[in-house]
């Protein structure tokens, strides 16, 4: 009996263990986020997340919208 209660604390360790690596790994997530860096949109000029960026070129958009709407004025 003695190995079975061994047995079920370790497999009940190794899950906690688990548990609390994906608890951690999830909240460090968003955590980290904002110090992904801001982005300027050479369109409107607004901060966004570098991770939601269009860019062409050497310039960053905010979206697709303003990268058509730049180009668009470029040709002009
Ligand atoms: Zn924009």
């Amino acid at each position: 009996m003695f190995f079975l209660r061994a047995l079920i604390l370790i497999v009940v360790a190794v899950l906690l263990i688990y548990w609390l690596r994906r608890w951690t790994n999830r909240t460090s997530g968003p955590g980290e986020s904002p110090s992904q860096g801001l982005s300027c949109c050479s369109y409107c000029k607004v901060n966004f997340p570098s991770s939601e960026s269009v860019s062409e070129g050497n310039q960053i958009y905010c979206c697709e919208a303003h990268r058509l709407a730049a180009r668009q004025s470029n040709e002009q």
